[in-house]
């Protein structure tokens, strides 16, 4: 049986897979009032820390999130998995948040909460920046684990397998630390009905700025350091040229086209 720690899961909002994604020309913003579902990569590093509370029953999942307020719908669901509470951040001096104005909200929300391990996707599905994991675990000067395929707590450490092109590394880190994981990680739980019955009367905390500290101009386009200028179609392809395969005549049809091009 492990010791029972506090793990934080960080679940973002985004476009539901079935809805259309488009960018808003007035505010040059994804358009978000489509139906959101809980960003899948999230729910692999949600599935770890139940695990962990599986083999330590005292262990509390927060999850953590910012959005506007309508997310809470897709957030039931982690509650519905199994997590204790959520914390959604939410507040339209946020709205517009780049990188940096939203790591400077969640870190801030984490810091509130103080977890022994924080976890992350190891992607959102809208932005795909992959990289907000590596900033939190900078402002909060945390020791940081990103695509971890394996993820073990012991004597106050983390041990994981990362990834890597040519196979594994280990790592260990000390707790209190950060952790992104990769999609191979585990098959996440569907949630039981006795779960989403469950779920309705778990705590969801919707905090403000103000709550958490945050000065407004730290949030939003006023915390932001990048800026969408301008938006354009991506240029077409130029002249292409479609192959059919007629009798086995395709390969020695790109043969010559390659070859007339000199690409060969
Ligand atoms: C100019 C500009 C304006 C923007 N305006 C908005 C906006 O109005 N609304 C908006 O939603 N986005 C906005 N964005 C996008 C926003 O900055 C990114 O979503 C954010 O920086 C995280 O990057 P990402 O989505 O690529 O996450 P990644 O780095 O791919 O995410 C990695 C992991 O971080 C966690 N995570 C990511 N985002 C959140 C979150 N919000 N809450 C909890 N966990 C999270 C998840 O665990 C995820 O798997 C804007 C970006 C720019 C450049």
């Amino acid at each position: 049986m492990l010791a029972p720690v506090k793990v934080a899961v960080c679940m973002k909002e985004v476009p539901a897979a079935a809805a259309p994604k488009r960018i808003d020309p007035g505010t040059k913003r994804l358009d978000r009032s489509v139906e959101g579902a809980l960003n899948d990569f999230d729910t692999h590093a949600l599935e770890e820390a139940l695990r962990l509370k599986d083999s330590a029953a005292e262990t509390e999942v927060v999850v953590v999130s910012m959005a506007p307020e309508r997310a809470s719908e897709s957030l039931r669901k982690a509650l519905a998995m199994g997590a204790d509470r959520v914390v959604l951040v939410s507040d339209e001096a946020a709205a517009g948040s780049d990188l940096v104005a939203t790591t400077a909200v969640l870190a801030a929300a984490l810091e509130r909460e103080s977890p022994d391990l924080t976890l992350f996707g190891q992607q959102a599905g809208d932005a795909d920046g992959a990289v907000l994991w590596a900033a939190i675990a900078d402002r909060l000067r945390l020791p940081m684990i990103s695509q971890a395929a394996s993820l073990e707590l012991q004597d106050g450490k983390v041990r994981s397998k990362r990834q890597t092109e040519f196979g594994y590394d280990v790592l260990e880190a000390p707790l209190p630390c950060v952790v992104a994981v990769s999609d191979a990680i585990n098959d996440p739980r569907y949630p039981s009905l006795k779960g989403i019955m469950g779920a309705k009367k778990k705590p969801q905390d919707v905090v403000s700025l103000a709550d958490l500290g945050v000065e407004p101009g730290r949030a939003g386009e006023a915390g932001s350091r990048t800026a969408v200028l301008a938006l354009a179609e991506p240029p077409s392809r130029g002249d292409s040229r479609r192959i059919e395969d007629d009798g086995g005549s395709a390969a020695t049809e790109i043969l010559s086209y390659l070859t007339e091009r000199k690409l060969l």
